[in-house]
């Protein structure tokens, strides 16, 4: 864990802002019970945890903070043995408060040889709470042993002001200065080890940035070629975690004229109540798209009080940090990124920025594939009914039959037309019709499974193509349908409409002869069906 606790003190800066402000309430709240003595401490427990903050990122980044880490020990090293030295103590360490650990204090580096030592079984009782109350309480603080002065430490502070943790000197036997000394010294050894600190993080900021700079500039070349939707959509939340450091990624489409968006894609480790469904204008990602600006929650645990996340009513974020970049075109948003972690306090501000470069660098791509992908499925689709058109079926009909030869069994084709439809129109006008033929349509399409195809082959004329489907089945659903459109009452022009249909079904089986005249066997067998009175199923020659 000595990883997570440095990477904390490296780089975590927000991350602290977040967990010592908490830490700060609840020494409030407690203050009036018992006010902290100054100095010397009266060694107490370590106080309970406080906010838990860990740092959750991917395998990759984790692994460059734990190098990071061994690189800030090496150091410091020879900094704090000058400083050990000075003052004739053993050893000079440098330690973290990590709340939320199971030992909320852990040496981050220290003036001997080898890796720090575990901060968890350092030094007796009382100097452990020594540390642990100085820490705490932001103080400088003695332990003495005979009336000497065994234990000195003092504060460190980030450049930025941020407490990042406490320095710690331990002699033998006694220090070669005196107490004032120490407490002159002290913090100026402080400062400076604070601003080395500092330097350091500043350092790896710069390397995690050019890092994901590098990043983006791919993603920008990669996302260039980029054009079928669905591929593009579930790179851009890879994208987004890989140069955020964010946990998961999802990708809204939004629709400004209509107010409402989607879902269009997640990544892995999307929290399942996130990874689908609608949004809308009222929570949070709507109104970002709507207002158009970036927000970015550092602690979306309170979110949830202005709504949630993707709908107004889904009962609060499931987050603990939270970024919501819209994509915009223009004065609109066509979609957004959102960027999220488990934790509150992962993403930071400045990652954040990553994510909106990249959402910038994504709109024309996705727009592209969104629009193509809309004339596409237009092209396909039938106007009237919103069914398929024939041009689709017929592809997909070669795609299953090959499909069946492919895996096995068999596919079933279900031809259905209309009753009498030549009445419905004369007696009603064609406007009728067209309603008549519209819920028809429905009641078919809400009739089969999502792998199904349903589609208008023109006129009153629809089929149903069944992937992995037996005669039996396709017969038993046709007839299924076939009643469902019987009873079927189609108001219009204030006169109530009832149609019948007729049904030819076919199948092809792999390995078996007939893949290219299930068309013309179902059509027939639809023309039995008229034959033998109409409103009826026929799935055998007769
Ligand atoms: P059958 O029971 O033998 O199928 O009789 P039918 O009257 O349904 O068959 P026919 O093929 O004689 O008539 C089909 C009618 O469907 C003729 C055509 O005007 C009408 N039709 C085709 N497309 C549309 C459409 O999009 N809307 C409307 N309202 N009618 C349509
Ligand atoms: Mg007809
Ligand atoms: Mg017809």
């Amino acid at each position: 864990m000595a990883g997570a606790g440095a990477l904390l003190l490296l780089g975590g800066a927000t991350g602290l802002v977040a967990g010592f402000l908490i830490g700060a309430r609840r020494r409030r709240r407690t203050a009036a019970g018992a006010a902290p003595v100054a100095a010397p401490p009266a060694p107490r427990p370590p106080r309970p945890t406080l906010n838990p903050v860990v740092v959750l990122r991917g395998d990759d980044i984790a692994a460059l903070d734990e190098r990071d880490a061994q690189e800030l020990a090496d150091e410091l090293r020879p900094h704090l043995h000058d400083v050990a030295r000075q003052h004739g103590a053993s050893e000079a360490t440098l330690w973290r408060r990590v709340d939320g650990e199971e030992a909320p204090l852990q040496i981050v580096a220290w003036s001997g040889d080898g890796p720090p030592p575990d901060g968890a079984s350092w030094g007796t009782p009382p100097e452990r709470a020594l540390v642990s109350w100085s820490a705490a309480e932001q103080m400088v603080g003695f332990e003495r042993r005979d009336g000497e002065p065994r234990v000195a430490m003092c504060p460190v502070r980030f450049a930025s002001g941020e407490p990042a943790g406490a320095i710690v000197l331990s002699a033998a036997e006694r220090f070669s200065t005196d107490r004032d000394a120490l407490r002159d010294w002290l913090p100026r050894h402080a400062a400076q080890v604070g601003r080395l600190v500092s330097l350091f993080s500043t350092r790896n900021e710069v390397a995690r940035q050019s890092r994901f700079t590098r990043a983006l500039l791919r993603i920008a070349r990669d996302l260039q070629r980029a054009h079928e939707p669905g591929a593009l959509e579930a790179s851009l939340c890879d994208y987004a975690v890989e140069v955020t450091g964010g946990e998961f990624s999802m990708l809204l489409r939004w629709d400004a004229t209509s107010r409402t968006g989607r879902v269009a894609a997640h990544s892995e480790r999307t929290p399942i109540l996130l990874r689908e469904g609608s949004v809308t204008e009222g929570s949070v990602a709507g109104a970002a798209c709507v207002e158009g600006s970036a927000a970015f929650w550092e602690d979306a645990r309170f979110l949830a009080e202005r709504g949630g996340l993707l709908r107004d009513d889904d009962g609060g974020v499931v987050a603990g940090s939270m970024a919501v970049l819209p994509m915009m075109r223009g004065p609109h948003a066509i979609g957004a990124l959102l960027i999220g972690s488990s934790r509150p306090g992962v993403l930071r501000a400045l990652e954040i920025r990553n994510g909106s470069v990249l959402s910038a660098l994504a709109v024309n791509a996705l727009e592209a594939a969104w629009e193509l992908a809309e004339t596409s499925r237009r092209s396909r689709t039938d106007a009237l009914t919103g069914l398929w058109n024939r041009r689709h079926f017929d592809e997909q009909l070669d795609r299953v039959l090959a499909e069946t030869d492919r895996f096995g069994g068999s596919c079933a084709l279900v031809i259905c037309d209309i009753d009498f439809f030549k009445k419905v129109n004369d007696t009603y006008g064609h406007d009728a019709g067209d309603v008549v033929l519209q819920r028809v349509s429905t009641v078919l399409h809400d009739g089969v499974r999502t792998v199904d195809i349903c589609a208008r082959l023109g006129g009153e004329e629809l089929a149903l193509l069944l992937p992995q489907t037996s005669l039996e089945g396709a017969v038993e659903l046709a007839e299924r349908l076939r009643l469902r459109i019987e009873a079927l009452l189609v108001a219009h022009g204030g006169v109530t409409i009832r149609v019948t249909v007729s049904m030819g079904v076919a199948t092809y089986t792999a390995g078996t002869q007939g893949k290219g005249t299930i068309f013309k066997r179902a059509d027939e067998r639809l023309y039995a069906a008229k034959h033998a009175g109409r409103n009826r199923v026929v799935g055998a020659t007769i």
